[in-house]
């Protein structure tokens, strides 16, 4: 059997291996566009790679994808982030797990996983063929095989595909899977920073609020976490899961929309109202701007008073109820116009792709062609940040390499 994976990233290649695993008679071969494989493994997690999460709990690792959830719940089931760990500390890689759950190579270096993945292509026999840009592919009429046809008019036969092409930005990048029969939801990008060009706030860059809430106005997208202002805007992991799970609409909306800030993620303005009116009670007759809320940062207590044009020097006990509620409702809803999007840390990952629909995910297997298999970004699959990405790919990867009908 000649098994044909196209694209030489993490999906690749950790189905590659696993299909050997799997069958080891079989002849497999990646196929890679670039001159360069796993280009995207050595740039992650800021060069260290952050393999996968150590959240255990499926239903609660299902929340961290805007797309596939619902579908990866039951992928999970199959191969998870317990198996992630196994499977790199089995071929020695060590493992830490950061006080965020994020995991990563003890090394602290992308370049182990690199190796792993070198090391296990070579004692497993797999090749790799790079600078082959797969352009179209046909099934031969005769049989259930593939006639794979590169850039460089070369023509490959498989009996099996596993197609792990990755996030695509442009639509027609797509159009060869398209013409197999697959429907494609548009690409657009995730995991975003909103710019503020016309607010004030960036004047307080690098300040972090360790919980606060976000909401798209006139959406109910909201998401909660630290937030950290920056010169040209609002980031942080509150923001960046805005941007993953309102990666569509805000596309839509072209990247001009409001966001309302809650400083303190508490929803209940009665409850902020009767903590601030002990807080004022117990300030007496201090300055206001000396008595902030343990949560805000002084040059954020400082920026919020002056937005709401509440004198600083103005005592506790002569605030009226005006003065009072205006507090409470720059606290709890406090709006930002934002303007434009800037890359995370030149993090991202596309929103859109091969629809899940078109996929069976106890197989990965096409539901168009019989013998193609999907697996990672390729398909309209995305996480936020926190390993969640190479996760689903590690995922979809092991289940499309069990080559079931
Ligand atoms: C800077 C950065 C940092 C990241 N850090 C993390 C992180 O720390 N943790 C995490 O979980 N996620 C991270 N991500 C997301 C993660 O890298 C991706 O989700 C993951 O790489 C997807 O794996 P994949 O194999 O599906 O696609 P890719 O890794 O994109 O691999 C696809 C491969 O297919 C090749 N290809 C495409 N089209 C063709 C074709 N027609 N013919 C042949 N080859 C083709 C591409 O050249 C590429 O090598 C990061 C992303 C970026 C951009």
């Amino acid at each position: 059997m000649r098994v044909g994976i196209i694209g030489g990233g993490a999906a690749g290649f950790f189905s590659a291996i696993h299909v050997k695993e799997n069958f080891p008679a079989a002849e497999v071969i990646i196929l890679e566009k670039s001159n360069k494989v796993l280009s995207k493994v050595k740039v992650s997690g800021g060069g260290r790679c952050n393999v996968c999460n150590a959240c255990t709990d499926i239903d609660e690792l299902s929340k961290n994808y805007p797309r596939g959830s619902r579908q990866l719940r039951k992928a999970f089931g199959f191969f998870s982030t317990r198996d992630t760990m196994n499977w790199f500390e089995k071929q020695g890689v060590q493992l830490v797990v950061q006080a965020d759950q994020c995991v990563f190579p003890k090394s602290q270096n992308s370049q182990t996983i690199i190796d792993c993945f070198m090391d296990q292509v070579m004692q497993h026999g797999i090749q790799v063929k790079t600078s082959c840009d797969v352009v179209s592919v046909e099934i031969a009429e005769s049989s259930e095989s593939f006639r794979v046809i590169t850039a460089g008019s070369e023509t490959l036969l498989f009996d099996k595909l596993i197609i792990t092409t990755g996030g695509q930005p442009k639509s027609e990048k797509f159009n060869w899977l398209r013409k197999l029969g697959h429907q494609v939801e548009e690409p657009v990008p995730s995991l975003f920073t909103f710019n503020m060009p016309s607010e004030p706030v960036k004047e307080l860059m690098c300040i972090v609020v360790e919980d606060a809430l976000v909401a798209i106005r006139g959406t109910n997208l909201k998401a909660n976490g630290p937030l950290l202002i920056t010169h040209w805007g609002m980031s942080g992991p509150a923001i960046l899961k805005l941007s993953a799970f309102g990666a569509r609409i805000l596309a839509e909306k072209k990247y001009e929309c409001t966001i309302q800030v809650n400083w303190l993620n508490e929803t209940a303005e009665a409850e902020i109202k009767t903590r601030l009116e002990q807080h004022l009670k117990q300030g007496g007759n201090r300055q206001i701007s000396n008595c902030r809320l343990s949560e805000i940062p002084q040059r954020l207590w400082d920026y919020l008073l002056q937005k709401i044009d509440l004198p600083a020097t103005k005592s506790c006990n002569q605030l009226s109820t005006k003065d009072c509620n205006k507090l409470v409702n720059v606290l709890s809803n406090d709006a930002y116009h934002v303007s434009g999007k800037t890359t995370f840390k030149e993090e991202f990952v596309t929103c859109g792709g091969v629809s899940l629909n078109d996929v069976s995910f106890k197989t990965m297997q096409s539901k168009k062609v019989k013998g193609l298999y999907f697996a990672g970004e390729v398909l309209d699959i995305d996480g936020i940040t926190g390993g969640f990405n190479f996760q689903a790919a590690w995922t979809t990867a092991f289940i499309a390499a069990r080559l079931l009908d």
